[in-house]
């Protein structure tokens, strides 16, 4: 077995050398409202990075921030060295760079579900049709839904279409995929079927940033957990550290409440 290189962060937690996504100084305002205060993040290539924190905390906004659905206002986010183009063509293949899964699905509702996953490859990556259909044949049958792929997605149960939501990211070949609270909106039996392809998707070495209130998932799969309250990063630690050693009232008293 090869030997991953590995560098010590401040607080002694290995992890990759490679950077990926680089947030430094990032600070964005609602109006009045300082919802991402001095944000330095790193996450290294093949990093998975669980972000936990109270609602109102700016999880989704960070996320938002990281494929720029959201502006910012001071710092610099870069990706694979490169920083975020502010718009235009440059700005489309950055987002295809960066997957993202959303609470609500998101699917186009009046196209079938092989649509759904072929659409970005032909619009975004001028991939031929015959070629994007292949591709999306062969996700859908890794998220286990290839049955489903001539369905409209309100044919399909919560769980079914989640994992359409996945492949249809993964087609894009992102270098990094957010997921922002990917099983908050599924009826529980249907969140193990999710968080399962999202487990799958960790070993095998994909970048994630995922904000999730599953703490078992982010005790299994997790690299690294980022915990936010008030638009900053209060702490972040390896799952062990941080579950049993927070450091934070802000973080005691969070975990108090969930665990
Ligand atoms: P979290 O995902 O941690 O619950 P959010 O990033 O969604 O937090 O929101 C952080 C804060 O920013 C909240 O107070 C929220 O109401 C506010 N906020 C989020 N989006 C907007 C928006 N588009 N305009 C104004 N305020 C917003
Ligand atoms: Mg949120």
């Amino acid at each position: 077995m090869s030997e991953v290189a590995v560098s010590k962060d401040p607080e002694g937690s290995p992890r990759p050398l490679e950077d990926l996504v680089v947030l430094t100084g990032v600070n964005k305002h609602f109006g009045a409202l300082h919802v991402l205060q001095d944000i330095d993040l790193t996450i290294g290539r093949g990093e998975v990075v669980v972000v936990i924190g109270p609602s109102g905390s700016g999880k989704s906004t960070l996320c938002r921030t990281i494929n720029r659905l959201e502006t910012i206002d001071a710092g610099t986010i870069t990706i694979d060295g490169k920083p975020l183009p502010a718009e235009g063509r440059e700005l489309a293949r950055l987002r295809s760079d960066v997957g993202m899964v959303f609470q609500s699905f998101n699917l186009f509702a009046h196209k079938t579900v092989l649509e759904n996953v072929m659409l970005g490859q032909i619009k975004v990556r001028g991939t031929a049709k015959a070629e994007a259909e292949t591709k999306a044949r062969a996700l859908l049958e890794r998220v286990g839904v290839a049955a489903q792929a001539d369905k409209y997605p309100a044919q399909l149960s919560g769980g079914q279409q989640q994992r359409v939501a996945i492949a249809r990211a993964l087609a894009m070949d992102p270098k990094v995929m957010l997921f922002d609270e990917p099983t908050s909106a599924l009826d529980p039996e249907m969140i193990n079927e999710v968080l399962e392809v999202m487990q799958q998707l960790a070993r095998e070495g994909m970048t994630m940033v995922v904000v999730t209130h599953e703490m078992g998932f982010a005790r299994s799969a997790a690299d690294r957990v980022v915990f936010m309250a008030d638009g900053r990063i209060v702490e972040q630690a390896t799952p062990e550290d941080f579950f049993s050693n927070p450091r934070s009232d802000r973080a005691k008293d969070f975990l108090s409440k969930i665990l």
